[in-house]
């Protein structure tokens, strides 16, 4: 097969002292913007069909492996494959700058979210192995779940094609999404939800204005609403998430000549995951009450679910190594598909979030193995 990794990026042997830099710049270097993760989903196919202690499947460019050690609880971890498109010129492939521990590696991916995707793929290979003077037992089952069309519409999710699919597969007590965190946990994620708040008016010539209603005007006390809002920190499972009400787009105007007959409010509510989607929604028309209010579109959130035993033991794994704690996620990730499922799930993996779809989106290469480290300390109960 074309499509393959060299197999001593990923051997045990070598891995301990290693600093992944090597592997992730492989994993970079395949190039896989959504729509185009073949090539490299063959590779990670190709690399877990080759460890005897995993099950495989693959479905379309997702690939799934399993341990099946007969453990009462089971972790999933999972990435997706894809990226946003390069820049021009081209921010690939990847190039390492810097020496010892200040190294860091360049190039798309390398936070958003290959970075995750290579400590993944080191702690397959090495956790569960049989019979070598390597073998390291998870105190657990282990899922990999490596996924394509994640930075494209909801509807082309490789994860949520999975889940229509095989659920079986993605059954586990608690997930991590090697989204990037600097290597900090983030749980869970915030809810989103979008509306239209609409005004309406009469149409009329601008010189004769009396014989009309200005829709655009109408809106003033919507937007006075907003300006007067405030947003509430909200605590849960210890985590507290900072909300956000506000106007993300205003559209009304006919004519430079004519009164307004309508006038749209666009409004984006991010709130914390103690709410459903109705709640929010139901936030959105008491702010707006007397309005008409359409919801355009929504997404629900995640609890961070640290409340788990699970959870609570990957926290003191990375505690121990680095000092971190639990904080909460802003944005919405694949989690809430996670949490959908009714598995608790955490961010954690690599890499500044602030970087990812950056035009100079780069990781420092120690964040690499206190991730894996901290992933392996937990995993074989340590
Ligand atoms: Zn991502």
């Amino acid at each position: 097969m074309q499509n393959r990794f060299d197999p001593a990026l990923v051997d045990p042997a070598t891995l301990p002292s290693s600093d992944l830099a090597d592997l992730l710049a492989a994993v970079c270097d395949i190039e896989s913007v959504s729509g185009d993760e073949t090539a490299l989903a063959d590779a990670v196919e190709a690399l877990l069909r080759d460890q005897p202690h995993l099950e495989v499947t693959r479905d379309g460019d997702a690939v799934v492996a399993r341990t099946l050690l007969g453990r009462e609880r089971r972790v999933v971890l999972a990435g997706h494959l894809d990226t946003v498109p390069l820049t021009d010129p081209p921010n690939l492939p990847t190039r390492l700058e810097g020496t010892g521990d200040d190294r860091v590696l360049w190039g798309r991916g390398t936070v958003d979210m290959k970075a995750g995707v290579a400590v993944m793929l080191a702690l397959a290979v090495e956790l569960g192995r049989q019979g070598d003077e390597q073998s390291t037992e998870p105190v657990v089952d282990l899922t990999y779940v490596f996924y394509d069309h994640e930075e494209v519409e909801a509807a082309k999710s490789g994860l949520g094609r999975l889940a229509r699919h095989r659920p079986d597969l993605l059954a586990g007590d608690f997930a991590v999404l090697g989204e990037p965190t600097s290597a900090d946990i983030e749980g869970g994620c915030q809810g989103t939800i979008r509306v239209e708040v609409r005004t309406r008016g009469v149409a009329a010539h601008s010189a004769r204005s009396w014989r009309g209603e200005n829709a655009i005007h109408a809106a003033a006390p919507i937007l006075a609403r907003l300006a007067g809002y405030r947003a509430a920190e909200v605590e849960v499972d210890g985590l507290v998430y900072r909300e956000g009400v506000n106007a993300v787009g205003i559209h009304g105007g006919i004519a430079g000549n004519v009164v307004p007959d309508a006038c749209t409010v666009t409004v984006n509510y991010r709130f914390a995951p103690s709410r459903d989607l109705a709640e929010a929604e139901a936030h959105l028309r008491e702010l707006f009450d007397g309005y008409e209010v359409t919801v355009t579109d929504a997404s629900p959130g995640a609890r961070p679910g640290l409340d788990d035993p699970l959870a609570a033991d990957f926290a003191a794994a990375v505690l121990e190594l680095t000092g971190g704690v639990p904080k909460p996620k802003f944005g919405w990730t694949d989690v809430a598909r996670f949490a959908e499922l009714g598995i608790p799930a955490v961010n954690f993996a690599p890499g500044d979030p602030s970087l990812a779809h950056a035009d100079d989106e780069r990781v420092p290469v120690r964040e690499l193995a206190v991730c894996r480290d901290a992933l392996r300390t937990w995993l074989r109960g340590a």
